[in-house]
C-alpha cells in the first residue's frame, strides 16, 4: 500500500484525463529530467500515462499499483521542453519505440538518429515535445515479432512483406492516448516532425497541427537503405531530397 505520506506528496502530480466511451488516463509529472544531449545538459520536464479504468481517483490508482505488473507492459512518456502550454512555436516528435534502435544504436532503421535528432530541433527551437511511445515496437507488432521479421528480411522480404508474412498490418500504430496528452498539455497548433502522412493526419483530425511539417531524414547506410525506401515505397513516407538521392 501507498503511504498517506506518499499519497500527499504525490497527488498534485496526478491527473485524470477522461473521454467518453475511452478509458481514463492517469497523467504523472511534471518531473524534472535533465539529459545529456551531445556536449550539454538540457532539462525537460517528463510525464509518463498510464490508461486505468473509468472513473478511477488517482487514489485508486496509487492504490492499485502494487497489485499491477507494470514492468511487464512498458509504458508511454513525453519528454517536454520550454514553456510548452503558451508558446506560439512548440516541434513535436511521436516516436515510436525501437528498442534496437534507440537503445543498441542498431544501424538497420533510422530510429536512433531520428530520436537524437528531433531531441535537439526541439531544444534547438526552444520549445516542444518528444513523444516516446512503448506500444509501437515493429510498427506496433511487437519486439519478439519485430525479431522474426528481420529474420524474414535477412531472406529477402521488405518490412510490409515481412509484417504481412507474420499475420500482422504493415502499420498497427495508433496515436490516440499521446493526443489526448498533448491536448492535456498543450491547446495551441503544434508543428509535426516526421515524414509518416499517417502522423500528419492523426493530428490533423483533432484540428491541432499548424500548416507545415518538420521532415526528418538522415543517417543513411548500407544497413537501412533498403528498409528506407520501402518507407517511401510502401508506407507513403513523404520522400526527402537526400532519400531520392539514395532511391
Ligand atoms: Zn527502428
Amino acid at each position: 500500500m501507498v503511504t498517506n505520506e506518499a499519497k500527499s506528496l504525490l497527488l498534485n502530480k496526478m491527473k485524470m484525463i477522461q473521454k467518453a466511451d475511452q478509458q481514463d488516463i492517469c497523467l504523472v509529472g511534471p518531473v524534472r529530467l535533465p539529459v545529456q544531449l551531445d556536449d550539454q545538459i538540457v532539462t525537460f520536464n517528463w510525464y509518463t500515462w498510464l490508461k486505468v479504468e473509468r472513473e478511477m481517483s488517482p487514489v485508486d490508482v496509487l492504490d492499485s499499483l502494487s497489485q499491477t505488473t507494470l514492468a511487464e507492459m512498458q509504458q508511454s512518456s513525453v519528454l517536454v521542453y520550454g514553456e510548452f502550454d503558451t508558446e506560439d512555436e512548440a516541434l513535436i516528435r511521436m516516436h515510436s519505440i525501437c528498442h534496437t534502435g534507440d537503445i543498441f544504436g542498431s544501424k538497420r532503421c533510422d530510429c536512433g538518429f531520428q530520436l537524437r535528432e528531433s531531441m535537439r530541433m526541439i531544444v534547438s527551437n526552444g520549445c516542444g515535445a518528444l513523444f516516446y511511445l512503448a506500444n509501437h515496437e515493429g510498427r506496433g507488432i511487437g519486439l519478439f515479432t519485430k525479431s522474426l521479421a528481420y529474420i524474414l528480411q535477412e531472406e529477402g522480404l521488405d518490412t510490409v512483406e515481412a509484417n504481412h508474412a507474420l499475420g500482422f498490418e504493415d502499420d498497427s500504430r495508433n496515436y490516440e492516448d499521446a493526443i489526448r496528452v498533448l491536448t492535456e498539455l498543450r491547446a495551441k497548433p503544434v508543428t509535426l516532425i516526421t515524414n509518416n502522412p499517417k502522423k500528419l493526419a492523426a493530428l490533423q483530425k483533432h484540428g491541432l497541427l499548424s500548416d507545415t511539417h518538420i521532415p526528418l531524414w538522415g543517417d543513411v547506410s548500407d544497413y537501412n537503405k533498403n528498409y528506407l525506401a520501402t518507407k517511401v515505397e510502401k508506407s507513403g513516407h513523404i520522400p526527402s531530397d537526400e532519400k531520392i538521392a539514395i532511391g
